[in-house]
């Protein structure tokens, strides 16, 4: 397919630069074209496998007949002016993940995890389960790791763990997997879909072209784009009764009780649902119970989501900056039982916080900062939870640490995008953990 072709790549980030050292290799004809100031390291390296770069403010201009092929970054729309001329001209668009694909050795076994929320989790809990089974396993995908970077890696017989976003999915053609993953499905990206039927549409692409689908009972959503799929199914639920199910802190498969979730490090319903699609999947790799258990004994969690950072005279401390929306910190507050002190703050996109309400019983505190601090001030009050506001979030820490007791949760699940004060959320988790640390070593250093 990508061989001795000439192809425009749209947006170069990392995904565009591992497709283009890719594709050089295969003798296409590269043109990069970005409106963002690129990596000089990479640029120079891929200026001298031939590969040509534009950065243009009317990046239509460049495409004419003479291309092959359109390789956009997922992140961009197909409003995009160079979408709209590839389409008018026939020129197929795709992305780096059907490039990978395309070029992947016989017999490699494909596993694609999707859903809303929780691709991340759930994909590394099933890399991890099958490599410490000794399976040959390569993690990849929307996860960080561009498919294209892998490739040189992978033999024959190998497996793949790909996390999958709606974006990715959009723009595949051939792209199959041998296990699908649909972890759950609610209305998000709607900025980029537009509608959630267009959303539910594209993000069940990979349901439509696998052997195996693995679904949530629980969510209406899944069951309806899963209906007319004709694959082989298996559910998971933490409600009823499925092939995997969870009941009462205990983990079932085919009826018999196969986990206890007391011996499950990382915590909450929606984690059970997480190892659940994982448990499934590892089954299908013959994997024991043995090793599942031992690595779920062991697995903290990805960092900055409901990660775990450090105990100071009993107060709990956890970083789930990755929450960047209301939804995400209703699971938060959902998995501690404690009385919690709350941090929430970040990028003003305009958002309610009253979605939170109902999820706010444990809450004794909350501490608010960044873009968002006036609105959240005022939504506690309505809520009759005292609430301090502070500019930035290590102010915020040190308070709720000055007012936490013994048995606390301090919780930061911001509820907002970091951009209004950090390059994104990790560096935001980074910065609290690393406040927090400092305050376990000045305790250490006095007692
Ligand atoms: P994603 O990669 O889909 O963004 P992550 O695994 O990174 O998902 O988790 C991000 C956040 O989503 C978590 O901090 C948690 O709040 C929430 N989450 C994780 N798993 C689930 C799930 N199965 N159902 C609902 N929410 C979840």
């Amino acid at each position: 397919m990508f061989e001795n072709k000439k192809i425009l790549i749209l947006g170069m980030a990392r995904s565009g630069y591992e497709a283009a050292k890719v594709l050089v290799t295969h003798h296409n004809q590269i043109l990069i074209t970005d409106q963002k100031e690129q990596d000089e390291k990479h640029i120079k390296e891929l200026e001298d496998l031939g590969v040509t770069f534009i950065l243009s403010d009317h990046p239509e201009d460049l495409l004419d007949k003479s291309y092959d092929y359109v390789i956009k970054n997922p992140g961009i729309t197909y409003e995009h002016a160079v979408c709209k001329k590839a389409e008018t001209l026939e020129i197929p668009v795709t992305n780096e993940v059907e490039v990978a694909y395309s070029y992947l050795p016989k017999n490699v076994k494909i596993i694609g995890i999707t859903g809303s929320n929780g691709k991340t989790t759930t994909t590394t809990i099933i890399y991890e389960l099958l490599k410490s089974a000794g399976l040959p396993v390569h993690l990849g995908g929307n996860i960080g790791y561009p498919v294209c970077s892998l490739i040189n890696d992978v033999n024959e017989g190998d497996i793949l763990v790909l996390e999958i976003s709606g974006h990715q999915q959009h723009d595949f053609i051939h792209f199959k997997t041998d296990i699908s993953v649909m972890t759950n499905l609610s209305p998000v990206h709607l900025d980029f879909f537009h509608t959630y039927e267009n959303y539910k549409y594209h993000k069940s692409h990979i349901l439509r072209n696998t052997s195996l689908s693995i679904l949530n009972k629980d969510n209406e959503d899944v069951l309806e784009v899963s209906k007319d799929i004709t694959c082989r199914k298996l559910y998971f639920s933490s409600k009823q009764p499925a092939d995997c199910f969870y009941q009462d802190g205990k983990i079932y498969y085919h009826q018999k009780e196969v986990l206890e979730e007391k011996n499950i490090q990382i915590k909450g319903i929606h984690n059970m649902e997480n190892i659940m699609c994982a448990y499934l999947v590892a089954k299908e790799f013959d994997v024991s119970d043995e090793i599942i258990k031992q690595v779920l004994k062991d697995f903290k969690g990805v960092e900055h989501r409901i990660e775990y950072v450090n105990t100071i005279e009993g107060v709990e401390f956890y970083n789930d900056s990755k929450s960047t929306n209301v939804k995400s910190t209703q699971i938060a507050l959902n998995t501690f039982k404690n009385p919690t002190i709350l941090l929430l703050g970040g990028l003003d996109r305009g958002h309610s916080f009253d979605d939170l309400k109902t999820y706010l019983k444990n809450v004794k505190l909350i501490v608010c900062y960044g873009e968002t601090k006036d609105r959240i001030l005022e939504f506690s009050k309505k809520q009759n939870i005292p609430c301090e506001k502070f500019e930035t979030l290590e102010e915020s820490v040190k308070y709720a640490y000055k007012e936490s007791e013994a048995g606390d949760v301090v919780l930061l699940s911001p509820a907002c995008a970091s951009w209004d004060q950090y390059p994104n959320f990790e560096v935001r988790g980074e910065e609290f953990k690393k406040i927090v640390n400092s305050f376990k070593e000045e305790h250490e250093k006095h007692s």
